[in-house]
């Protein structure tokens, strides 16, 4: 269904002189519709894949994977079930980021029309692009742990290949962390993630009691026991909905300004090239450091880091 959203001030004028029709409409019944409209309530979903259920390998994280397909549909639906959480507990604007591999793994003829959505790189707020402080909450779906996580299932942070640690201020921060962080800049709480048992855990001794939804166990970096992507749909709408009715007991989690990120390399050559430049020091024989004004900074370094090549084209 779709929702109209009406201007600001022509809702609370509306709303200052017509104390009686609200009475009204409440003894009718129909105050939530009322309210509904009355409200703008913006939410940012991100959704990522490894923590979607049913996802273990590569055999449904890629393009060549044989069940990438799949998988595609598999996060679709998980997506889907949180805007319909979200639409039940009033929302009226949603923006939906692609935030895995290529970004463009989102079945996108399957959403409603009046979804936003996000897709492809690079983008100066990675799996946050579109946010901005008229967002009520942020989202995460199908989200993974991190890289220097002993346990979950995929577990690692930005790039499996190339980062063994990303940290904002001296804490070791998983994906779920870093966009927190970003969503707090705009002053936007994170009111729920999904994923396995490991990547809700992590996000939760963070963030603190997020609601979330634990769609499967996991057993090894590629293995785990997983709901059926139905059951997990069920459960990630039920807590989604809970997760935006209750948002106002949520805090944005905000990283203290200016912000330093250290990043540890799996190889070598990133570090020392990186330190090349003046903005950035070299901390160890695989680690680099910035300071970031804000958030903001911070991302856009780590998507140039994870993004530039000197062969770029076009
Ligand atoms: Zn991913």
């Amino acid at each position: 269904m779709r929702q109209h959203r009406r201007p600001f001030r022509q809702i609370t004028r509306h709303a200052l002189a017509s104390c009686a029709a609200l009475t009204v409409a409440l003894a009718a019944g129909f105050l939530p519709r009322v309210a509904t409209a009355q409200r703008p309530l913006k939410v940012y979903i991100s959704v990522d894949m490894e923590g979607i259920a049913g996802v273990v390998t590569g055999d449904q994280l890629g393009p060549t994977g044989f069940e990438y397909e799949r998988a595609r549909g598999f996060m679709t639906g998980e997506a889907l079930a949180a805007i319909a959480g979200a639409r039940d507990a009033g929302a009226t604007e949603i923006v939906v980021s692609d935030s895995h591999g290529n970004g463009e793994s989102l079945l996108i003829d399957q959403f409603p029309d009046d979804v936003r959505i996000v897709r492809s790189w690079p983008r100066p707020l990675m799996m946050m692009e579109g946010i901005d402080s008229t967002f009520s909450a942020a989202v995460f779906v199908g989200y993974h742990a991190s890289t220097t996580s002993p346990a979950g299932v995929r577990a690692h942070t930005i790039s499996s290949a190339n980062l063994a640690s990303v940290s904002l201020n001296g804490v070791a921060m998983p994906e779920a962390g870093i966009n927190a962080a970003i969503a707090g800049r705009f002053g936007v709480p994170v009111v729920f993630i999904s994923g396995d048992n490991v990547a809700v855990d992590e996000t939760r001794r963070l963030l603190g009691d997020v609601e979330g939804a634990v769609v499967k166990q996991a057993i090894s970096f590629h293995a785990a026991s997983t709901m059926t992507p139905k059951a997990a749909q069920q459960l990630i709408r039920e807590h989604v909905k809970a997760a935006v009715q209750r948002r106002s007991a949520f805090k944005p989690y905000v990283v203290k300004a200016p912000v330093t990120l250290d990043v540890i390399f799996k190889n070598y050559r990133p570090a020392e090239m990186l330190a090349f430049l003046s903005s950035v020091q070299r901390t160890t024989s695989h680690g680099i450091r910035f300071v970031g004004k804000d958030m903001i900074e911070v991302s856009k370094f780590l998507e140039f880091i994870g993004t530039y090549q000197p062969d770029l084209a076009p």
